[in-house]
């Protein structure tokens, strides 16, 4: 470069910077002129998410929106007679989470169904369950549920005759937590005709006593044969869970949402919530892949909605999940050679599945696929790879849900084909326990890859799966930065060489996951413009051992610039002699 043309470009970087200055200030002095300030939060540590000015002590709201980021000193000038002040005395701000997958209706309606994870014996199982039934109008099904029998001594299966004196009048279904069981009471089973003399069904058992009567339970597929004549919920009922969900969501800091399950009755019944103003939490809803011709029928894009509602994702499926030994693997399993895991539905039909996602996205609409063995993950690369040499080169935002298995020369793909790694970190200490029996040390140098996606440039959105495990972003930045599996049988973290910052963790949780839905012009950062959803917390993740990041609450959470919840009044998680454990 010669020295004229550094001279040229010094000079318009300085001037850019002092225009951008300036600009601010008027923006600043012509927002709060315009609207009156309604809150200023004071004396705390604000991490922005901001590379321009990361730290602040001070921000200023107007309504909905941030309006000023700063210092104590200089937000102050801007207090109104009707402005409220919270005095932060120095705890940690950061932007509100954004959890880029979960399941949102499932999660609320377990949270709205007996609680019965925890039971720690069959009295207590049967207690709870009578407990929580007193609540529930006659002739109205129980479901949910989440029961682990594997908690009590002996361990046996619960049976209809456990539940059914106190349940004579309310059909009941409900599933053991990984949903590969469920115990019916007898009146579900008569309003169902399963009796003596239903036959077992492909791919399901009906558990019988010696006399060949059920026993209550139904497994796998056999599960069909009650959950089949459940009425569909009302949306009285959707709305009711989804209720549940975003006071769950709330009190973990959560003002943002992905559901990667936005069925059209619970995408009606947010629509009716956001009309009577109920939405507590920012929803971005996707809807099936192979259902992508109905959304382009009425024209829809990508990013389509306000504020509070939004859509245009297609959610498709490539495999299944390590645990189950479905996620779909270059190689065989370790403890289970025989098999190499199963491509999904959708993928078994390779040309139908690249028809939808080639259509959909000529259509406008973006792409989010999960996929979680290496080779699922190959084979959706590859697909969009394809979509950009047939299609060209545009803004996609392509997305891969999980991303937890890589071949190594599949990690810089992220990077130069835009691809977002849509990944939850809390499975990453969850799996963390038993996935090298499974995968072995090699492949599992590459599995939650974190650090070498960030190092080769790829965006990490960072989210739960809830309620496949909790909705916990702190919990989730705790993984995240220690990889301490949930077991602490590994205390410098598994596959410690993956681990990432809590500057990094928190960036995915917040501007990582906004890009991931186009959203990061509106949330992810506490600047001028924004929408103001932050939340304070009870320590400074910054500083503290991230040993003890589980354990931080929070204190408070700010959405559209109100308080909603505060102070959080119990503490999620506890640390037992068996690892961290969601309290009841
Ligand atoms: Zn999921």
């Amino acid at each position: 470069m010669s020295g004229s043309s550094m001279r040229t470009r010094l000079h318009k970087i300085l001037h850019c910077t002092l225009l951008a200055t300036i600009a601010g200030l008027i923006c600043i002095a012509q927002s709060a002129a315009q609207e009156a300030v309604t809150l200023l939060l004071i004396n705390g540590r604000i991490w922005t998410v901001n590379p321009q000015q990361k730290e602040a002590e001070a921000v200023a709201i107007a309504a909905n929106k941030i309006v000023a980021v700063g210092s104590t000193a200089d937000i102050l000038k801007l207090k109104g007679p009707g402005t409220a002040t919270i005095d932060l005395d120095g705890r940690r701000v950061l932007p509100g989470f954004n959890d880029a997958h979960v399941h949102f209706f499932a999660g609320g309606s377990n949270l709205t169904g007996p609680q019965l994870r925890y039971s720690q014996s069959q009295s207590e199982f049967r207690n709870t369950l009578e407990a929580f039934v007193r609540h529930v109008p006659k002739g109205q099904w129980i479901t949910g549920g989440n029961w682990d029998h594997e908690n009590w001594r002996p361990a046996d299966l619960p049976s209809r005759q456990l539940i059914d004196p106190v349940t004579p009048d309310r059909p009941v279904l409900i599933k053991r937590l990984d949903g590969h069981m469920s115990l019916a009471n007898s009146l579900a089973l008569k309003l169902a005709g399963v009796d003596k003399n239903t036959k077992d069904v492909p791919g399901g058992v009906i558990v019988r006593d010696a006399d060949g009567n059920p026993t209550g339970i139904l497994k796998d597929a056999a599960q069909a044969l009650v959950a089949g004549i459940i009425p569909p919920p009302t949306e009285d009922q959707i709305i009711t869970a989804v209720r549940a969900a975003q006071v769950y969501a709330n009190a973990q800091g959560v003002t943002s949402v992905q559901d990667m399950s936005a069925a059209p009755n619970v995408f009606h019944a947010y629509q009716s919530m956001l009309k009577d103003g109920l939405l507590r939490v920012r929803i971005s809803g996707h809807q099936p892949l192979a259902t992508w011709e109905r959304q382009a029928a009425v024209g829809i894009r990508a990013d389509f909605g306000n504020d509070y509602l939004h859509i245009g994702g297609m959610k498709g499926y490539a495999d299944g999940s390590l645990g189950s030994i479905t996620a779909l693997l270059f190689k065989p399993y370790l403890d289970a050679p025989e098999t190499s895991g199963i491509a999904s539905a959708e993928l078994a039909n390779p040309e139908q599945m690249w028809h939808n996602i080639q259509g959909a996205d000529s259509a406008g609409l973006q792409i989010a696929i999960h996929a979680i063995g290496d080779k699922a993950n190959n084979t959706i690369l590859d697909f969009y790879e394809r979509l950009e040499r047939e299609g060209g080169k545009r803004d996609r935002r392509l997305r891969i849900e999980h991303a937890q298995h890589l071949i190594a020369e599949d990690i810089p793909r992220f990077a130069k084909l835009g691809v977002i790694a849509s990944m939850q970190p809390y499975h990453c200490i969850d799996d963390g326990r038993w996935a090298e029996k499974r995968i072995g040390p090699e492949r599992a140098r590459t599995a939650y890859a974190f650090r070498t996606l960030i190092d080769t440039g790829a965006t990490l959105a960072f989210g739960s799966d809830w309620d496949v495990a909790p909705m916990s972003p702190l919990m989730g930045i705790y993984a995240a930065v220690t990889r301490r599996t949930l077991d602490n049988e590994r205390p410098d973290g598994w596959v410690p060489e993956q681990k990432i910052t809590v500057e990094e963790a928190v960036h995915a949780y917040t501007m990582g996951s906004a890009f991931a839905s186009f959203e990061e012009k509106l949330k992810g950062s506490i600047e001028p413009g924004k929408l103001a959803d932050l939340i304070v917390l009870s320590d400074d993740i910054f500083t503290i051992d991230p040993a003890k990041i589980a354990e931080t609450k929070v204190m408070i959470t700010l959405f559209d610039g109100k308080v909603i919840a505060s102070p959080h009044p119990s503490y999620l998680y506890k640390r037992s002699p068996s690892g961290l454990i969601l309290r009841p």
